[in-house]
């Protein structure tokens, strides 16, 4: 499959690789937003999270907590962001669930951006609703 994660899992592409076991490989993000980004990604291939079956997920976060660790811990992290895109508009660029691993410091001038505003009149009920009624 010409999936560049698939291919760093193969070991056809190098990688600075951090950790690995059965389910999940953690290395460090290319094109890093702090130093020691780390990437954890999950050794099967799928697209997003919410096509891997949640006892895959729980594998998967296994792996992560011991990683997450170990980045907070290794660079001397103050904080940290936990982060997955789930398909372009989210920002995925490559459709392979990973588990983007953001190390952080006071003041180091990181920005996510967000865009917060309000509710127009009746839509959080409304969105509420059809939330609840989506839930298995
Ligand atoms: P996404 O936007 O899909 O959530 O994130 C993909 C991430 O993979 C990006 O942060 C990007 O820098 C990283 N990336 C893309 N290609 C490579 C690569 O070949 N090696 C490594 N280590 N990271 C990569
Ligand atoms: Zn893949």
């Amino acid at each position: 499959m010409d999936c560049i994660f698939c291919k760093i899992i193969r070991g056809e592409i190098p990688s600075s690789k951090l950790y690995e076991d059965e389910n999940c490989l953690a290395i460090l993000d290319i094109n890093p937003v702090a130093f020691g980004h780390t990437l954890v990604i999950s050794r099967r291939h799928y697209p997003e999270f919410l096509d891997a079956p949640p006892e895959a997920m729980t594998e998967f976060m296994k792996t992560g907590y011991k990683v997450i660790g170990a980045v907070v811990k290794g660079t001397g992290a103050e904080g940290y962001n936990l982060l997955v895109n789930n398909n372009r508009c989210a920002g995925q660029v490559i459709p392979h669930l990973h588990l983007h691993v953001i190390p952080r410091k006071n003041g180091d001038g990181l920005r996510f951006e967000w865009n917060p505003r309000p509710y127009p009149e009746g839509e959080m009920e409304k969105i509420a609703k059809a939330i609840k009624a989506s839930l298995p």
